[in-house]
Formats: C-alpha cells, structure tokens, sequence
C-alpha cells in the first residue's frame, strides 16, 4: 500500500499521481492522492502539489534544493526573485527592475525583445511562437472551437469567426461594444462581439500559439454564454466560465502548464475556475453547462 506524501493517507492504485524531479529522473518522485492534487497549493516553477506551508514563498522544497534559474536571463538566482501572476518565472530582481515588462505575458522583455508597429513590446519567448498569418490564426480558432464542440457540447447558433487586429484598434472595438460581455481596458487581448446576425471574436494579431488558444477558447465561451446564459451577471461564474473553456482546451492541445498556471490566479478568473472545476467533478460536464444555464 503506497501513501501520499502530502497528507499520509493510504492511496489505491490509480487514485495517485506520482510528480517526477525533472532534474533527477532516478528520483523517486512525489505520490500525491488526488485530494491532493485537487486541494493543495503548487510550487510556481514545476507546478508540482505542495505542503500548505511553502505556500507563502510559492516554491517546493525541491526546486529551491535544485537552484533558481531567471526564466529571462538564465543567471542563477541567489536572493529575492518574482513571480507573474498566472504566468511563468522566476525573474530575477535585476531583470524586473531593468526591463519593461512584455505586453503579453508581463515577463521581464529582456534580450530578443520585439516592438511591434502598434507599439507592444514582447518578450523573446512571445515573439517566438507569434502567429504571423491570420489564416493560421483563423485555423487555430477552428481547431479549437470544434474542440470544445466536440469534447464540451459547447454549440452556437450562429458560429462567430475570428479576427485578429492591431492593438490600438482592439482598444477601440471594446470601447464601443454595445454586447460586449466579455472585458475591456488597454490590457484586452480579445473581445466578443455581437452585432444583429454578425458574432466576432476579435484577438490582438500576433499573439503566441498558446495564448491564441487561450483568448480564442475564452472568448468563444463568452459566446456561448450570449446565447445559453444571458442572465448570468456574476463576474466570478462568467469569466470562470470562459476560463474553464480556455482550461479544457489548453490541456487537449498540449499546454498543461499553462493550464496549471491558471489554476493559480487569485482573482475571479482563477477563483471562479477552481469553483466550476469542482462542480465538474460532482456533476459531470453537462453539469456546469446546466449549472452556468440557470445560475
Ligand atoms: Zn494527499
Ligand atoms: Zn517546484
Ligand atoms: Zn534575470
Ligand atoms: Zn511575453
Ligand atoms: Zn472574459
């Protein structure tokens, strides 16, 4: 009989996961029940569960064992580092200090970064996987909205298309969105939009391949929610809503980590996915549709 090693109790084969050292691969890895899984906090750097008490310094035990490496400089990180919200890191003090952040991802836009002509600064690693063509962009939302279809039941009347443009131009759509029910400010990467029979999901152009996925999926739930939950007023559910879409989808195309990192939001979006996750597992898929139909 195996034990989590996060709480102690007995575990049944199959109701754990083990957490591999990625550095280590002989290591024996961490069991941790699914209660835990679930339920505890995660170390920012490898998303492994944690003991609720390193959940004040946002690393496990392991990783500081292991050593720090600022995600934008590679230097070894020996004292004080920062986090993102809902994204990667460490960073270094040195880089957060020196280097306006990325419009995107808010990492430090260190070395590689590019300054797009509408005048957003972004980091190397955004900048890597930008899609370029808006028809691959249109493909890629494709992709994602017969995903969520399929896997989801998530269906439209009338199917919006995508369309990727110029920040400046975002700023203005979501200023002037009569049926905007998703969110507006200089910061919006994407945004629904309704007009009589025409629905658009508008997204900032280049947006990395993840991110895409991210905002496409978020926004296509805002849409269905248009049509399905007209009522729903609740901040909380609504973006959580659209965050579990987005989550659903992140995982299916091979983001898990990005998926994990949203998980870790402590604002709406991250309290109110962790709330229709667990209406997930009590009541099934259907459940949270029917669950966000009649809140
Ligand atoms: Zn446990
Ligand atoms: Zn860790
Ligand atoms: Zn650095
Ligand atoms: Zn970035
Ligand atoms: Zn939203």
């Amino acid at each position: 009989m195996k034990h989590c090693n996060l709480c102690g109790n007995a575990v049944d084969e199959n109701e754990y996961r083990v957490y591999p050292r990625p550095r280590k691969p002989n290591a024996r890895g961490l069991i941790v029940c699914a209660q835990c899984q679930r339920d505890k906090p995660r170390c920012a750097v490898c998303q492994t569960p944690m003991p609720p008490a390193r959940a004040e310094l946002s690393i496990c035990a392991a990783c500081w064992r292991e050593g720090l490496n600022c995600r934008a400089c590679g230097a070894r990180i020996r004292d004080n580092f920062l986090m993102i919200n809902g994204n990667d890191g460490p960073y270094c003090e040195k880089c957060y200090r020196d280097h306006a952040p990325c419009d995107l991802c808010g990492a430090p836009a260190n070395d590689g970064a590019v300054l797009y002509a509408d005048g957003r600064l972004v980091c190397q690693r955004c900048a890597q996987t930008a899609i370029a063509d808006p028809r691959d962009a249109e493909r890629l939302f494709d992709r994602v909205v017969d995903l969520v279809g399929a896997t989801l039941g998530l269906r439209l009347n009338v199917r919006p298309r995508l369309m990727a443009v110029d920040r400046a131009r975002l700023v203005e759509l979501a200023r002037h969105a009569t049926a905007n029910i998703g969110h507006a400010d200089g910061k919006t990467l994407g945004l629904f939009v309704r007009m009589g029979r025409k629905r658009v999901v508008y997204v900032q152009e280049l947006l990395p391949r993840i991110l895409l996925i991210h905002i496409a999926a978020h926004e296509f739930a805002h849409a269905w929610e248009g049509e399905n939950a007209p009522l729903l007023r609740d901040l909380r559910l609504r973006e959580g809503f659209a965050e579990w879409v987005a989550y659903h989808a992140l995982v299916q195309l091979d983001a898990p980590k990005k998926a994990a990192q949203m998980l870790q939001r402590h604002d709406d979006y991250g309290e109110g996915l962790r709330h229709l996750l667990e209406v997930e597992r009590e009541q099934g898929i259907a459940g949270v549709l029917q669950y966000c139909r009649t809140a």
